[in-house]
């Protein structure tokens, strides 16, 4: 009688579900004009070869108060600030301090007549006022340890080169070529790519920095009214907002090896990427972001999301992706900001070719992972809007960490809350998960 009662139960629920994804679909917007089914299959991504890291060396960053004093106590008298003249050729900018020191404009020589080289009172640094980040690092070519030469600059990156003729990276290069190649090579160099090269990310952002906190414009108050299913259908929205900070913000116990993929997402009659990462070991969710594009930036917000659920960045740390390039990228953008890890890239995991047994277990999570977003994204026909999107993902990410059984990890969810367990159906599983959530935002803006 009671394996019966359970199938009916579980069958209730299938079909509640699936209303409520049908309803989420209808709420959120779908794009249904110029929808097709076909996704982009295997949409390669831009081939490119990435070096391994340079050498980062880190000027020693001074402080213009110490230096002040120091001088003082050397000399007997203060350092002055420049003594300008009516020539406005020699005027700095107020806003302009010295990268090195941070002593403000007063101290700063206009150089060159106004030409955009500047020289520190201070720490006589000489500095440019473009190339301000430049002058703080020093990137060596990790072959032959000359320091790089910067080639280009594009508007998010700048292109840095070894030019020594003598770089074992370059000769060896080199002596690889066949004789047609050599020959190739005599009348049209730049086909080849036979240097060390490094791309220096200009992002203005910072790794690790805490964000700012999520703000619900939704009244809480009025969510709390049983928060049964059919209420969560009609907030799908709002309650992604309240769920957000509780999935974003869970104290989640991490193992410290991480694996990443993307996957298509439709917005606006366009293809979306949703990079996601994984604890490979306890299977969270730790980033779910939507991008339009799939970059290097999308690829350094994705791991930037796991690194700051970390209490610390272990020594060990490890991030097992895909072969896109974008990831390598990423690694070197975080390197020029003091964070390392390692980047394994495995062929395979993400497509029908093989993998070895090493990395089978995560090839199975990102597929699990992908066939349930898909069985549940695909009924609602993508999104009219990026907000609706995102609110999709946000509910599918709090679903599949706090209320899906996992069979890896024998039927549990992957992260255990008692309080769920205890209830004895999904739509009473999601409004306690709701509830919690309204409770952390409310204890939050208590404080
Ligand atoms: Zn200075
Ligand atoms: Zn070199």
């Amino acid at each position: 009688m009671l394996p019966q009662l359970l199938i009916k139960c579980l069958q209730i629920i299938k079909t509640q579900y699936q209303i409520i994804i049908y309803l989420l679909g209808a709420l959120l917007g779908k794009s249904l004009t110029d929808w097709d089914d076909e996704e982009p299959v295997n949409k390669p991504y831009q081939k490119l070869q990435v070096d391994e890291l340079p050498v980062i060396e880190t000027l020693p960053r001074l402080d213009y108060r110490q230096l002040l004093v120091e001088y003082e106590q050397q000399h007997g008298k203060p350092l002055k600030p420049i003594k300008r003249h009516a020539n406005t050729k020699t005027t700095v900018p107020d806003v302009l301090t010295c990268p090195q020191c941070q002593a403000p404009s007063a101290y700063v020589y206009a150089n060159n007549g106004g030409k955009g080289q500047y020289q520190c009172k201070v720490c006589r640094c000489r500095f440019n006022h473009r190339s301000r980040f430049a002058k703080q690092v020093v990137f060596r070519c990790p072959h032959c340890l000359k320091t790089l030469e910067k080639i280009k600059e594009r508007k998010d990156y700048h292109i840095h080169k070894c030019k020594n003729d003598d770089c074992s990276f370059y000769q060896a290069n080199l002596r690889r070529m066949t004789p047609q190649e050599k020959e190739q090579f005599q009348h049209a160099p730049h086909a080849f790519k036979v240097r060390y090269i490094f791309r220096e990310f200009l992002f203005d952002f910072k790794p690790l920095a805490p964000s700012s906190p999520i703000k619900t414009k939704v009244d809480v108050s009025r969510l709390s009214v049983s928060s049964h299913t059919l209420g969560l259908i009609n907030y799908a929205n709002s309650v992604a907002l309240i769920i957000k900070p509780f999935v974003d913000r869970f104290p989640y116990e991490l193992s410290g090896s991480f694996c990443g993929d993307e996957t298509y997402i439709r917005v606006k009659g366009r293809w979306h990427y949703l990079f996601f990462m994984f604890d490979a070991v306890k299977k969270v969710v730790l980033s779910y972001r939507v991008s339009p594009n799939r970059d290097t930036w999308a690829a350094i917000r994705a791991i930037d999301d796991v690194l700051k659920k970390l209490p610390s960045i272990p020594e060990d740390l490890s991030l097992v992706v895909d072969g896109n390039p974008i990831y390598l990228l990423a690694q070197h953008f975080f390197a020029q900001h003091g964070i390392s890890f390692d980047v394994h890239q495995v062929i395979g995991l993400t497509n029908e070719d093989p993998v070895s047994e090493e990395y089978r277990p995560l090839k199975q999570i990102i597929e699990r992972f992908n066939r349930t977003f898909k069985g549940n994204y695909r009924p609602t026909h993508g999104f009219g809007a990026e907000e609706g999107s995102v609110s999709f993902v946000t509910l599918f990410v709090a679903y599949f960490n706090f209320l899906r059984p996992h069979s890896a990890l024998e039927k549990r969810v992957p992260v255990v809350i008692p309080a769920l367990e205890r209830l004895p159906h999904m739509p009473a599983r999601w409004a306690k998960l709701i509830a919690m959530a309204q409770e952390m935002l409310a204890q939050q803006a208590a404080s």
